[in-house]
Order: structure tokens, then C-alpha cells, then sequence
């Protein structure tokens, strides 16, 4: 992905989910109100307001555990309703 000019890379994350490859980047915009922020290939993302809670929710993005994978699935069948 293409980093805008106030956006540094703090870290990528590569793993799988969902049967498919998942890469995680993390990056750290002093502009933003929440500056530190993931984005996974499959569109997910997710904001921070420091860079504690992101590399440990980037890791389980990319890794999730079977518990992890059951309550996607059960999110997914929640929002088709
Ligand atoms: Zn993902």
C-alpha cells in the first residue's frame, strides 16, 4: 500500500484468516485524533490512540485463534441479517 506523507510504517503483519492470506500494516499519523492505526488486506482496520493495543490486535488479526475464527463467523451471520 501507498503511505501518505504524515504516515509511517511501524510494522506488518503477516498471516492468514479465512483460509487466505492476510498481511497487516501498522502505521503511526501524528494528524490523526487516534494516531496509531492497522489496515489488513481484507479491508479491516482498526485506530489507536497509542501504539500499545496495536501490534497485540494486529498479531490476533493475522492469527486468529479457533475462538477467534468462531466469533467472526458468528459477527458475519449477525451483520447479514
Ligand atoms: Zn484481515
Amino acid at each position: 500500500m501507498q503511505l501518505k506523507e504524515n504516515e509511517f510504517r511501524v510494522g506488518t503483519f503477516h498471516g492468514r484468516h479465512d483460509g487466505a492470506q492476510a498481511k497487516v500494516t501498522a502505521i503511526r499519523d501524528d494528524t490523526r485524533p487516534e494516531p496509531y492505526f492497522w489496515m489488513c488486506t481484507c479491508g479491516a482496520s482498526r485506530s489507536f490512540l497509542t501504539e500499545d493495543a496495536v501490534f497485540p490486535t494486529a498479531w490476533r488479526h493475522t492469527h486468529p485463534t479457533h475462538l477467534d475464527r468462531l466469533r467472526q463467523w458468528a459477527t458475519r451471520r449477525l451483520r447479514a441479517r
